[in-house]
């Protein structure tokens, strides 16, 4: 299952009518029927329509808080090029392939008949080349503004794996993450990966550097003034600039391992070590800032490669690998500086991030631990 957000055109919805939709979808996940008078009865219909579906994939989990911001979901309407459709025909969203439009029906202004037109995006279209549909679609405000998340899913088969592996390690952002391709129990490419951190840290020091400025300006009363105000712009702009960076990275990381492990039907397996990452970002003594912002971006990671292994049915196992121990005779490993592990007792040396792959070449072997390796039915979660 995969999304994408769209921006709706501000000036052809009704932010308040969106509001009150969402108010009925958080009842309805909450299994009340509410029929308010001047919301008309075919939105509302589609909107209670959807009780069935409540706890499934598609919806997540139901709202914490009464009157917590939830998200419409709405049936669409699948309009192909040659004429055929799929879905129920009074669908509130139409994807329309013929024109490459998606028009809202009466979802953006509680007005009979009224239509909001918008380009398909290109996802779209990529999605269902690869077999995908999109047979849902949500409503909502993000910061008071209205955006249409589309969900595409698609059922696929995982495929059986050749006699690749790709091990991806995970740290948090500041030691990357490390993937090694293993072929026949042998170690045959193993690379850390790292974004530019030493970008990212200026550009933050930069932005709590204004920040205290700006804030000193506040304590005086002066947030009003132009220079606050060019100061706020400018703070907004330096932060937007570093969730881009990172969000690119980890979208174009994400990319490349996916067909890397596409190109050798390899197995993979994620290592993924948050808790212990975090520790270790507190050693560093990190500014908890920076440190929150490198683990939401980690997780954001695991998140992402997930979805994308399972979208193309590639085969993964989630499973702790040590680092800290020798992968030869379990004995507890030494941290020599530049993140070089020694085994006291038989020898053992390896850059920390190869450890973990180390184990899994051990693991493999094994006979029991490469069987179950190779019946991927529960993948971990
Ligand atoms: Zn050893």
């Amino acid at each position: 299952m995969r999304t994408i957000l769209i921006k709706l055109p501000r000036d052809r919805c009704d932010t308040d009518y969106i509001k009150q939709l969402m108010a009925l979808a958080n009842l309805a996940y909450r299994e009340c029927e509410v029929w308010v008078p001047d919301v008309l009865k075919n939105i509302q219909y589609q909107l209670y329509g959807f009780k069935n579906f409540m706890g499934s994939l598609v919806f997540g989990t139901k709202p914490k808080r009464w009157f917590a911001k939830t998200w419409v979901p709405l049936e669409t309407l699948r309009i192909y090029s040659n004429g055929s459709t799929k879905g129920n025909k009074s669908a509130p969203v139409v994807l329309d392939f013929r024109s490459n439009t998606i028009r809202l029906r009466q979802v953006c202004k509680n007005e009979p008949g009224f239509v909001v037109t918008i380009p398909m995006p290109r996802w779209v279209i990529d999605r269902i080349k690869e077999g995908g549909d999109i047979k849902f679609a949500r409503i909502g405000l993000k910061g008071n503004e209205p955006y249409l998340a589309l969900i595409a899913e698609r059922k696929v088969e995982p495929y059986q794996p050749s006699s690749y592996m790709l091990v991806i390690d995970v740290n948090a952002w500041n030691n990357g993450i490390a993937w090694g391709l293993i072929k026949d129990g042998n170690i045959i490419k193993w690379k850390p990966e790292r974004p530019r951190l030493s970008e990212i840290e200026s550009l933050y020091d930069l932005s709590v550097r204004l920040s205290k400025e700006y804030g000193k300006l506040k304590r005086l009363g002066l947030n009003e003034t132009e220079k606050a105000r060019r100061l706020w712009k400018e703070i907004k702009k330096i932060r937007r600039k570093i969730y881009a960076k990172l969000r690119d990275y980890v979208q174009k990381l994400v990319h490349r391992l996916v067909r890397k492990a596409l190109r050798h039907k390899a197995l993979v397996i994620i290592d993924d070590m948050i808790e212990e990452s975090r520790r270790e970002l507190i050693e560093m003594k990190l500014p908890s800032g920076l440190r929150k912002l490198y683990l939401m971006y980690t997780r954001r990671f695991v998140k992402l490669l997930i979805t994308q292994l399972e979208w193309y049915g590639i085969p993964y196992k989630l499973k702790r690998l040590p680092s800290t121990i020798c992968p030869v005779c379990n004995h507890e490993l030494i941290q020599l500086p530049s993140r070089t592990m020694v085994c006291p007792s038989c020898g053992f040396k390896a850059p920390r991030d190869l450890v973990p792959m180390h184990w899994v070449v051990r693991l493999a072997k094994t006979n029991g631990w490469a069987l179950s390796l190779f019946i991927v039915t529960d993948n971990g979660r």
